[in-house]
C-alpha cells in the first residue's frame, strides 16, 4: 500500500514497541517519518530520529521545528510517547503521580500545540494517540496509569472538537496488553518470567497478546485518507478484552 505516499508524519516514542511498529508501517506505506524520542539511537533510515524529552517543552519545540523543516511540513503526528506505573493510590507520591501526568498527558499537549500550525497547512491532517484499555477497564494495580489514560481519552474528544472545522482529525486507539520491551522489562523482572508470560496469554481472551504491529496497523488506518469521516473515536485493538466482558480463565 502506498496510501501514505507524499505525506509527513511525526511519530513520538518511536523507537521501541508500538512507536517503533507505527514509524516503520508509516514509512512502508511512503510517509516520510520522523521519531521524536528520548532514546532515538537506534531509529535507522528512512526514519528521521530527533532526541526530544516530551515532559520538557522547549525540547519538544525545538525537535518538532527541526523535523518538521526537514521533512517540508506535517500531515500526521502520532502521539504515543508514554510511561507506565503499578500500583494502588497508597502505592504512587505525589513526585510520581506528577511525572506520569506530565510524560503521558502534558508529553502529548506540548507535541500537540507545537504540531498544530504545521498541521492547519495539511489537506490530511490528522493526530492519533496511543491511549489503553486501561482509560475505561478499571483495571487493579494501575491506579496512576489508568488515570493518565483517561485523560489522554477525554483530550482526544475535546481535540476533536477543537479542530473538526480546521480539518485536523483526532483519534485514539486503546491496546490491550501488547507484546513490547515495555511488557517484555515487566515480565523479567518477575520471579519466574516464563511462567508469568503463559500466565498473562491465559487472562487475555484470545489466549495471547496484542502485537505491536496490530496495533500500529490501527493507528495507520486512523491517520489514513482512508479514514477521512472518522474524528474522536477510540478505537480498541485489545483481543477483545474490553467488548466481550471476559472473566479471566
Ligand atoms: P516502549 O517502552 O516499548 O516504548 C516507549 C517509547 O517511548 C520508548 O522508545 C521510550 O524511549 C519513549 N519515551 C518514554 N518516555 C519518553 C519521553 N519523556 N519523551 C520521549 N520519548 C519517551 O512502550 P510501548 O509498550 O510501545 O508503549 C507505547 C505507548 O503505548 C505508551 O503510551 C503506552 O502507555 C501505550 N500502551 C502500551 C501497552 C502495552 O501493553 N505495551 C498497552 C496500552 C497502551
Amino acid at each position: 500500500m502506498t496510501d501514505f505516499q507524499g505525506l509527513k508524519a511525526i511519530v513520538t516514542g518511536g523507537a521501541s514497541g508500538i512507536g517503533e511498529a507505527t514509524a516503520r508501517l508509516l514509512a512502508a506505506r511512503g510517509a516520510d517519518v520522523a521519531v521524536l524520542d528520548l532514546a532515538p539511537d537506534t531509529v535507522a533510515p528512512p526514519l528521521r530520529p530527533y532526541r526530544a524529552d516530551v515532559s520538557d517543552d522547549a525540547s519538544v519545540r525545538a525537535a518538532t521545528a527541526r523535523a518538521v523543516d526537514e521533512l517540508g511540513g506535517l500531515d500526521v503526528l502520532v502521539n504515543n510517547a508514554g510511561i507506565g506505573a503499578a500500583g494502588t493510590v497508597e502505592d504512587n507520591d505525589d513526585d510520581q503521580w506528577h511525572r506520569l501526568w506530565d510524560v503521558n498527558v502534558v508529553g502529548m499537549v506540548r507535541t500537540t500545540r507545537a504540531a498544530l500550525p504545521h498541521l492547519r497547512n495539511s489537506p490530511h491532517a490528522a493526530i492519533v494517540n496511543t491511549c489503553s484499555i486501561a482509560a475505561t477497564a478499571g483495571l487493579p494495580q494501575r491506579a496512576l496509569y489508568s488515570a493518565t489514560k483517561g485523560a489522554v481519552l477525554s483530550l482526544t474528544l475535546a481535540m476533536a472538537a477543537d479542530h473538526v472545522r480546521e480539518g485536523i482529525r483526532v483519534n485514539c486507539v486503546n491496546p490491550g496488553t501488547a507484546d513490547t520491551p515495555w511488557v517484555g522489562r515487566l515480565l523479567d523482572a518477575a520471579e519466574d518470567p516464563g511462567e508469568e508470560r503463559a500466565a498473562l496469554n491465559a487472562r487475555q481472551p484470545m489466549g495471547r497478546l496484542v502485537t505491536a504491529d496490530e496495533v500500529a496497523a490501527a493507528i495507520a488506518y486512523l491517520a489514513s485518507p482512508a479514514a477521512a469521516s472518522v474524528t474522536g473515536t477510540a478505537l480498541a485493538v485489545d483481543g477483545g478484552m474490553q467488548g466481550l466482558r471476559l472473566r479471566p480463565a
